[in-house]
């Protein structure tokens, strides 16, 4: 109990600083080299003192905001070489039977999930591009793991290799697709929807 509300303090901590500094930086904008006003300062005070407020004694609702701004996960490669983050949980995972996905992974399906492209994350290493079939698949340079799959350069949206991230446990598919070119000998999980060609996801 001590320690989840020390977490949050530390966090909520973090956060008033960059609000903080954020208000610094409008200020400055808007008197630009005159320093801040008394009006200013005084606001400022006043938002300080509401803030740390808020740090010795979280409402619900700031409790929930942290949850929301926690939503990162991370992934990465075989090797550790490629390490990634995700900003926004994944969605319409699911489990693609198609031939060029077997072939690039060299196995018989892959599960993909799906974020916006900018809540895509990487962290560290080199991406490698393979674009094939008007499409553009991603692997990490160093060992070769595949990550990510663009539906074309202009794609808004990216997908991602379940399988890639740190625990992906969670993450079930929720639909299979392209089971027209599935291997005879893959049993299908027949609970979630099951499309012969591509269904929802792009992949
Ligand atoms: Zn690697
Ligand atoms: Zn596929």
């Amino acid at each position: 109990m001590h320690q989840r509300a020390f977490g949050h303090q530390a966090e909520i901590s973090a956060r008033i600083n960059q609000i903080l500094k954020e208000f610094l930086a409008e200020i400055q904008t808007e008197n630009g080299t005159g320093g801040a006003n008394i009006h200013q300062i005084r606001r400022l005070r006043l938002s300080r003192l509401l803030l740390v407020q808020e740090v010795r004694y979280p409402s619900p609702r700031i409790i929930r905001m942290l949850g929301d701004m926690k939503t990162t996960i991370d992934g990465g490669c075989l090797c550790g070489g490629v390490r990634y983050r995700l900003h926004e949980q994944p969605t319409h995972i699911c489990d693609c039977h198609c031939t060029d996905c077997r072939r690039a992974s060299d196995a018989p399906f892959i599960t993909w999930g799906i974020v916006k492209r900018n809540m895509l994350e990487v962290l560290s290493g080199d991406v490698r591009r393979a674009p094939f079939a008007g499409r553009i698949r991603m692997f990490a340079a160093c060992c070769g793991t595949q990550l990510f799959f663009l539906e074309n350069e202009a794609s808004e949206l990216i997908d991602m290799t379940i399988s890639s991230i740190d625990s992906p446990e969670s993450y079930s598919p929720k639909s299979t697709i392209w089971t027209e070119d599935r291997l005879s000998w893959v049993h299908l999980d027949t609970s979630p929807p099951i499309f012969k060609q591509q269904g929802e996801s792009g992949a």
